[in-house]
């Protein structure tokens, strides 16, 4: 079912037709519905899905030249209220099963399959924080990774993102998996952290810090950091040389998100030079630095935009 991409137990022709009738009887494959594709000028395509008990998430599919990302959904909502965050305004309704993050995936490769592609690569940046709902993640990406049973993903081409849940990170780092560490920091002052990002007044920078020098690396792999750029907040030099600071020592890579601007946001986006000037103190002090222009801006699908309607 896995690696052929079959979604129902009547076109697994190469079994027995009395054992897929008895396999009818004891088991379904129960996938979330498609509500909607909606397609971005850019070429991204976010998926609004339907769950059994009527709530909604959405996957975004991202091509990229010979690389297909998909951004996939852990929770409905978000219980996090980063403040420049519209997915985080839903606060949280529940945790997605295992299956429904594995039918993301599915469902995304059988969309692709008409245009010859699959997805190559996964972040987990939807909706919702991975680690507090840390068991069906694990157990999803088991599914993803196993070369046998499963998907046989390369877990280097899985990125688990977190707002910085720090036992979380430690359990990760035990589980072994193997997947790519991405951390929401967004400012490297606890004051301005943690007026953005409440999480930070319960985990502050040196107790996450802590924990990330601690996750295991495979040899050239490196922690991700994602820092949204916004306007007079987070964006002076001072800023970028104090991220500078906090990255010392350890094999990092970040991705500066200039803010994806959303009805009532508090927030703007930094103008170009700005960005670029932040970006190169950073390149300046030796600290691997993209700028990540975000797809699916125009149907909110970006970064923080993710907000579908929760079941009354
Ligand atoms: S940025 Fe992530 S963790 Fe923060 S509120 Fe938004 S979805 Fe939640």
């Amino acid at each position: 079912m896995y690696r052929k991409g079959v979604l129902d137990l009547a076109d697994m022709t190469d079994l027995p037709r009395e054992f897929r009738e008895a396999l009818a009887e004891h088991a379904c494959i129960g996938l979330p519905t498609v509500e909607r594709v909606t397609p971005s000028a850019d070429g991204s395509r976010k998926i609004v899905l339907k769950l059994e008990d009527g709530g909604r998430v959405s996957a975004v599919v991202m091509p990229d030249d010979d690389r297909t990302t998909l951004c996939l959904s852990t929770q409905v909502g978000c219980g996090f209220e980063c403040a420049f965050c519209l997915t985080g305004t839903m606060g949280v309704d529940r945790n997605l099963t295992e299956a429904e993050i594995l039918g993301q995936l599915l469902l995304a490769n059988a969309l692709l399959r008409d245009e010859d592609r699959r997805v190559t690569h996964m972040v987990f940046m939807g909706m919702g924080e991975p680690l507090a709902n840390l068991k069906a993640v694990v157990r999803a990406v088991h599914v993803m990774t196993d070369p046998k049973l499963g998907l046989g993903y390369s877990p280097r081409r899985i990125t688990v993102s977190t707002v910085g849940l720090v036992p979380g990170i430690e359990r990760l780092a035990r589980e072994g998996l193997g997947v790519n560490l991405a951390i929401s920091l967004h400012a490297a002052s606890d004051e301005v952290r943690g007026r953005l990002m409440p999480v930070n007044r319960s985990f502050d920078l040196e107790t996450l810090m802590n924990a990330v020098r601690q996750y295991p690396l495979a040899p050239r792999q490196r922690v991700f950091f994602e820092y949204v750029l916004l306007e007079g907040v987070n964006d002076s030099d001072e800023d970028a040389h104090r991220v500078a600071k906090l990255l010392r020592g350890v094999r990092a890579k970040v991705n500066l998100i200039p803010f994806n601007d959303w009805p009532g946001a508090r927030f703007r986006r930094p103008p170009l030079p700005r960005i670029l000037a932040f970006q190169s103190i950073l390149l300046g002090a030796g600290v691997t630095t993209t700028v990540r222009w975000s797809k699916g801006e125009d149907i909110g699908a970006a970064c923080g935009q993710l907000r579908e309607a929760v079941p009354a």
